[in-house]
């Protein structure tokens, strides 16, 4: 008995050394509002599903913040050992791609294929790493009329006066329990005949009704549409990301993930459609990022107020930088665009280059890939790394800007023994293995373009920089004083900006 005893205990020390070395990736979840960790169950891969663009114009940085974001919690678990398949789909038909088919008078196909190159294009300009599986809306016409015909079997969808399928969400107890509008008291009739927008894709909290799975055709649809039980017509924009999903992660969903604006009433209705199809949970962790700001309004097509890739190219700023500037602020919260931010971005990655080089030369060995860090043992690399501070805070909730903080910090104790020459090969490597670690975790190509100059920041200001933007957040106003006395002495002045500071060198 004692002989158990001391095993079982043995082995739950055993336990909490392993889970203080590796600590699973943990994220928020919009659905539990709590922070959770992310496993992958042994016997399959871990399914991650993302709404991705319509393809009717080009996408903005906007959506790309979502995007990188995505892509760089994808890094985490894949780096942290999870095998992850990622599925992204394509809305190739909805209202908007229909009505630029019509306006220039071609297919829909042949309109929205060159969108659909460009994403791709811009996709990989920001490194992201592409989909295991990218379906589109058009490709799953069947497997969506299926799914509406299940629905309609179980009495939870009907056919409504104007021939169009609805989903009547009075039969789905728990509708709307992701965004909380099961919460809110909804005042107008649901059944979408007594409503005027009833079969519009996209409505706010002031619109719940009944809502649309299969369109009926209409004269503005022209030659978009398809046979179905239900006439001719087109599937409504919720409905594809169900049966995609049911059928590109037949096991289910371990993340789902999108901008926040598609909380309600997209995947509130994707939960409902799936769940009341098959009985099962359609995710198990809800990821949604905030939205990239311009002057407090979000960046969007309908505003105007975007900027594409190739505008930021031409003016010097390479994706690089671009998605550097993306990361910068927590995904949770919203990030106001500015080229302060770019601008940094730049400075920082031309940084993270010449230490990364010199380290490449110090230890005689060249960085490690992503692909190669995906199958080593995280454990064995962080070990006494002086980068595994940095790599934590990305386990936590995707912190991004505590991650970069981290590491300069560490860059600068890299600097204190790089200037005496005290660093050995083997302490080289260590710092090396690190650094490769975080460069493969943000995604970065710190191998920059000819048209980006900037301003070398040495990393001991950017250092007192970031010590000086906390003693900020702590309201330690001695401190600050303190550091920005330092940073002028060494030839620096800093001034404060709404995402951060600026360091402009004094001649
Ligand atoms: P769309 O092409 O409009 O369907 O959007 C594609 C993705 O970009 C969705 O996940 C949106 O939530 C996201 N998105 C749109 N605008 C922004 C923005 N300003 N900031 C962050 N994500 C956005
Ligand atoms: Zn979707």
């Amino acid at each position: 008995m004692g002989m158990i005893l001391c095993l079982n205990l043995l082995f739950k020390v055993a336990q909490l050394c392993l889970n203080k070395l590796m600590p699973a990736p943990k994220l928020y979840d919009t659905l539990s509002k709590s922070i959770k960790p992310l496993t992958q169950t042994k016997a399959r891969d871990f399914g991650f599903y993302a709404c991705g663009p319509t393809i009717y114009a080009e996408a903005h940085i906007g959506n790309f913040r979502t995007f990188v974001v995505q892509d760089t919690l994808r890094r985490v678990l894949e780096l942290s050992g999870i095998k992850v398949k990622h599925v992204r789909n394509l809305t190739d038909v909805d209202d908007k791609t229909i009505r630029g088919a019509i306006a220039k008078a071609i297919p829909l196909a042949q309109f929205t294929q060159p969108w659909g190159e460009k994403f791709a294009n811009d996709c990989q300009s920001l490194n992201l790493l592409p989909p295991h599986v990218e379906p589109s809306a058009v490709d799953h016409i069947p497997e969506q009329i299926d799914l509406v015909q299940t629905l309609i079997d179980k009495k939870i969808a009907y056919v409504g006066a104007d021939q169009s399928v609805y989903f009547s969400i009075n039969s789905f107890p728990n509708y709307g329990k992701l965004s909380g509008v099961d919460k809110i008291e909804i005042n107008q009739s649901h059944h979408p005949s007594k409503s005027s927008s009833l079969d519009a894709d996209e409505y706010d909290k002031d619109h719940i009704s009944d809502f649309v799975l299969w369109k009926h055709r209409k004269d503005e649809d022209a030659e978009h549409f398809w046979q179905s039980p239900w006439g001719e017509g087109r599937p409504g924009w919720h409905l594809e990301c169900s049966a995609m999903s049911l059928k590109h992660l037949p096991h289910g969903i371990d993340l789902h993930g999108g901008g926040v604006d598609l909380c309600f009433p997209h995947h509130d209705n994707e939960i409902a459609q799936s769940e009341a199809a098959t009985g099962k949970p359609c995710a198990q962790h809800w990821f949604h990022s905030e939205h990239l700001m311009v002057e407090d309004q979000k960046m969007s097509k309908s505003l105007g107020n975007l900027y594409t890739l190739n505008q930021l190219n031409d003016t010097g700023y390479a994706p690089a930088s671009v998605r550097y500037a993306l990361l910068a602020g927590h995904y949770r919260k919203k990030l106001n665009f500015k080229f302060d931010l770019l601008k940094n971005a730049q400075n920082h990655l031309k940084q993270l280059g010449k230490y990364q080089q010199q380290l490449i030369d110090l230890s005689q060995s060249p960085a490690t890939s992503y692909t190669e860090l995906c199958v080593q043992s995280i454990d064995s690399l962080l070990i006494n790394n002086p980068f595994a501070s940095a790599w934590e805070a990305l386990l936590n909730d995707l912190n991004t800007p505590e991650a970069l903080g981290q590491t300069f910090l560490t860059l600068k104790q890299l600097d204190k023994q790089l200037k005496p020459n005290s660093l050995n090969t083997e302490q080289a490597k260590s710092y090396l293995k690190g650094l490769s670690l975080i460069i493969a975790a943000f995604g970065w190509d710190v191998t920059l373009t000819e048209s980006e100059t900037t301003a070398d920041i040495p990393a001991d200001i950017h250092a007192l920089a970031e010590q000086r933007l906390q003693a900020k957040k702590d309201k330690d106003w001695g401190a600050c004083d303190q550091l920005r006395d330092q940073i002028t002495a060494q030839g620096w002045s800093i001034k404060d900006t709404p995402d951060g500071y600026e360091l402009i060198p004094q001649n």
